[in-house]
């Protein structure tokens, strides 16, 4: 399988339309959800340069090769570090590719690992003249608990001085807090404030979680270290209260320093990802993109109809043939139980999937579950247009959790 892929699993939440993975990532997070679901995970080279060669020609059939050719910007990467020591070496050669054929990308990395490779890739992204964007993650102040338990990747100061070294030359960033653990931070309302002083555009803050499968391929170590986080995923208790106030006390801090923040976890609806939007300007359209076009175009307590979701996302999306492109993919991956109820056709239109989407209320990125969207509901039924599609109330004074 080619290590590009379409970005499925962040439809509407990411900008980015297409994804890179690579090699088992060798900054060794203990928790990397990516390495635990797939620890036998390995670049496919071949696979890949066959992809970027042959787009042109697949372009009218075959997804990945159309959002390839209209130059949709890339990921790199929601599974690998391409940084790391293990990655480094085939990352090059892709870099080089997608800059010949001027397809834009951007990166999630924690750093260089300590090859000299590494460091002169990474060093060669932030120094070429390109803005990028950077979604740079730094868990934790305590040295001793990241060499522990994410041993192959950079120090906490090291970190710090990425997102200087990329200010300074003029990329957007965002530092993600990602995941969020209280105890892998000694000060971390102070390490707010050095990462506020260094001109990050932006944090983001997660909470961490875990599937049955990631639990049964982690280390004893791991084990040990994440037990009361396991216990709950055994447990299926969707929510720790005391993290989730602790995390909203930080988002809180980070706010009151001076920061954007942005969060899965917390429900919240701050664009965050609007930084990196100079330096893309073809990318896809989010949710979020469209909760700041309700609040340009609406106010609280109007109606929100199928009408405006099509008209804002549509002409941002790609044109395609009917009964061409396999879309069911951006379903099946944020809707399982659609998936086992609902005949989803595999081959559609963006226009389809968006009504699929809009109708659909087990889609993650339906409108009912994000902030600041309310279904209408009059007498305990939910009302529709004469489509029989929904209709939402545009209401984020109903949604104080989250909000200042
Ligand atoms: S840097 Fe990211 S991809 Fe690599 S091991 Fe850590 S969490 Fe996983």
């Amino acid at each position: 399988m080619s290590d590009l892929r379409v970005y499925f699993g962040e439809f509407m939440r990411q900008f980015y339309a297409l994804e890179m993975s690579g090699n088992f990532c060798s900054h060794a997070c203990a928790y990397c959800y990516a390495n635990l679901n797939k620890p036998d995970r390995a670049a496919n080279p071949t696979a890949t340069l066959n992809v970027l060669k042959t787009a042109q020609d697949r372009q009218h059939k075959d997804l990945l090769a159309r959002l390839i050719v209209e130059k949709y910007p890339v990921v790199m990467s929601n599974h690998i570090d391409p940084f790391s020591n293990s990655n480094w070496r085939i990352y090059r050669t892709y870099i080089d590719i997608f800059r010949a054929m001027k397809i834009p990308f951007g990166f999630q990395t924690r750093g260089a690992g300590k090859q000299s490779g590494a460091k002169d890739l990474l060093n060669d992204v932030i120094t070429d003249g390109v803005p990028k964007a950077f979604f740079v993650s730094i868990t934790g102040d305590d040295e001793k608990t990241l060499r522990l338990l994410e041993p192959g990747a950079p120090s906490y100061k090291e970190r710090l001085d990425l997102v200087e070294k990329l200010k300074a030359y003029n990329h957007p960033v965002i530092v993600a807090i990602a995941p969020y653990i209280p105890t892998w931070w000694r000060d971390i309302d102070a390490a707010l404030r050095t990462i506020h002083s260094l001109k990050a555009d932006a944090v983001f803050i997660t909470l961490l979680h875990f599937s049955l499968k990631q639990i049964a391929n982690m280390t004893p170590k791991a084990h040990a270290h994440f037990s009361d986080a396991i216990d709950k995923a055994k447990k299926h208790e969707e929510k720790n209260e005391p993290l989730f106030n602790e995390a909203e006390r930080v988002r809180r801090t980070a706010k009151d320093i001076g920061l954007l923040v942005g969060s899965y976890s917390q429900n919240t609806y701050d664009n965050i990802w609007r930084v990196f939007y100079p330096a893309y300007p073809k990318r896809f359209p989010t949710l979020y993109d469209f909760v700041d076009w309700c609040a340009q175009h609406k106010q609280h307590g109007d109606l929100i109809y199928w009408k405006d979701y099509r008209d804002f996302f549509l002409p941002k999306l790609p044109k395609l043939q009917p009964n061409t492109y396999k879309l069911d993919s951006y379903i099946g991956a944020s809707s399982r139980q659609l998936w086992s109820t609902y005949k989803v056709p595999a081959k559609m239109t963006y226009h389809q999937l968006l009504q699929l989407t809009w109708k659909e209320y087990s889609v993650s990125y339906n409108p009912i579950n994000q902030p600041p969207f309310l279904p209408l509901i009059e007498n305990g039924k939910f009302l529709t247009d004469e489509q029989n599609l929904p209709i939402f109330q545009y209401s984020p004074k109903s949604f104080t959790f989250g909000q200042d």
